[in-house]
């Protein structure tokens, strides 16, 4: 299909879609049609950089409207699909699990539904090229134990939390989508992303919000709990590439190879605030910390093992942990505003404003 051709993305001015909007858009890789629901996740701020841009369309709305999706497919004649909406947190899936049964399972089978009619009126060309990317996580392979090895394409699904339930009954409609009906999919599993843009209710920027104001720094029971970081652009980038050259029907880990307990996490955290922000008051930031009761249910460790993207795509993370953690403080930093206009209301106010009333 012609690069002129728009790509749909959908939870586009979420933390990862927007950070794959603006990668797509700095290499050129052509236009872009994007719906988002704007949920209190997601913050059209986060693309101003690209906004008027005659290349950019957003659409404001939820997969879960089967009828405007459909209209966007056939409107804009998307090449691909890359389904990144999702209600993502975990402990507000525990606490409510019902958007994410709905936004989760309801949405993905919805623009399923409309990509494989949109699919059947292609031809050639573009039938050929055309890919349904579904942006998924590790979280649906379930919990490992210290020794055990990193999960892989083969790990059974064993998910814990409705979070991960909602992502693996999603995954398995792709798959089902791919077998039965021939719909070009490829599904990618990823590991904890970090970086600039994510809502601080994840635990580095919050984290580092809290820190900032000398509010206690909440770790989970006794912090060893380990994740598999993964820098937002080299995840960006990972899917950038599995577009281009993934296979059909196939599966790909994304990970970094970066495992840290949470309280080593907050630990390198600290250590980089008190250097960073010298004239904090709070210094040393590690004091801060505190321990609360644990997450119900939570996973003690996840790891990636990334090696068929690497041996047969050739991705390879370009960032390092303390680097990308480096950066992402210092874009939290720079960005104050930001983390103040999305923690304060004031952001939800302004959708009301802007776009409830269209
Ligand atoms: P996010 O919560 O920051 O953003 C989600 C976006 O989806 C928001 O812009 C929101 O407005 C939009 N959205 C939610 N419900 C919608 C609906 N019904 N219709 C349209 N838009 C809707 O999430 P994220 O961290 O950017 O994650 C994006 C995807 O990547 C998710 O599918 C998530 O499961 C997956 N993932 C995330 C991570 C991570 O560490 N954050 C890791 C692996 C995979």
């Amino acid at each position: 299909m012609s690069e002129l051709q728009p790509i749909l993305i959908s939870g586009g001015v979420g933390f990862i879609g927007s950070n794959f909007v603006q990668h797509w858009f700095s290499k050129g890789f052509g236009p872009v049609v994007n719906l988002d629901k704007l949920t209190y996740a997601g913050n059209p701020e986060n693309l101003a950089s690209i906004e008027g841009d005659p290349a950019y369309t957003f659409a404001h709305g939820d997969i879960c409207d089967a009828k405007l999706v459909a209209q966007l497919m056939k409107q804009h004649h998307p090449r691909a699909v890359v389904h990144f909406a999702a209600e993502s947190h975990v402990d507000r899936s525990i606490a409510g699990p019902e958007a994410f049964l709905r936004t989760n399972i309801d949405g993905t089978f919805t623009l399923l539904q409309a990509a494989r009619e949109y699919y059947a009126t292609l031809t050639g060309s573009e039938r050929e090229s055309f890919r349904f990317l579904h942006v998924s996580t590790d979280e649906v392979y379930g919990t490992l134990n210290p020794d055990d090895p990193a999960f892989h394409e083969e790990t059974p699904y064993s998910p814990n939390s409705p979070y991960a339930a909602s992502k693996a009954a999603s995954d398995h409609l792709v798959r089902a989508w791919v077998h039965t009906y021939g719909l070009p999919a490829i599904i990618t599993n990823c590991s904890n992303n970090y970086g600039p843009y994510q809502f601080p209710e994840k635990l580095i920027p919050l984290m580092i919000a809290n820190a900032l104001q000398g509010k206690p720094l909440p770790i989970y029971g006794d912090g060893q709990q380990v994740r598999d970081w993964l820098f937002v652009l080299d995840h960006c980038r990972a899917l950038q590439t599995v577009l281009e050259r993934g296979r059909v029907g196939e599966t790909y880990n994304v990970g970094g190879g970066n495992q840290r307990s949470n309280l080593e996490v907050v630990t390198t955290l600290c250590a980089l605030l008190d250097e960073l922000v010298p004239e904090s008051k709070f210094k040393p930031h590690f004091q801060l910390v505190k321990y609360v009761t644990d997450r119900p249910g939570h996973d003690r460790r996840y790891a990636i093992d990334a090696r068929k993207l690497e041996t047969e795509l050739g991705w390879r993370a370009e960032e390092s942990f303390e680097t990308g953690l480096r950066k992402t403080v210092e874009w939290y930093l720079a960005n104050s505003a930001w983390v103040q206009n999305v923690t304060s209301g004031a952001y939800q106010q302004w959708v009301a404003q802007n776009y409830d009333s269209r």
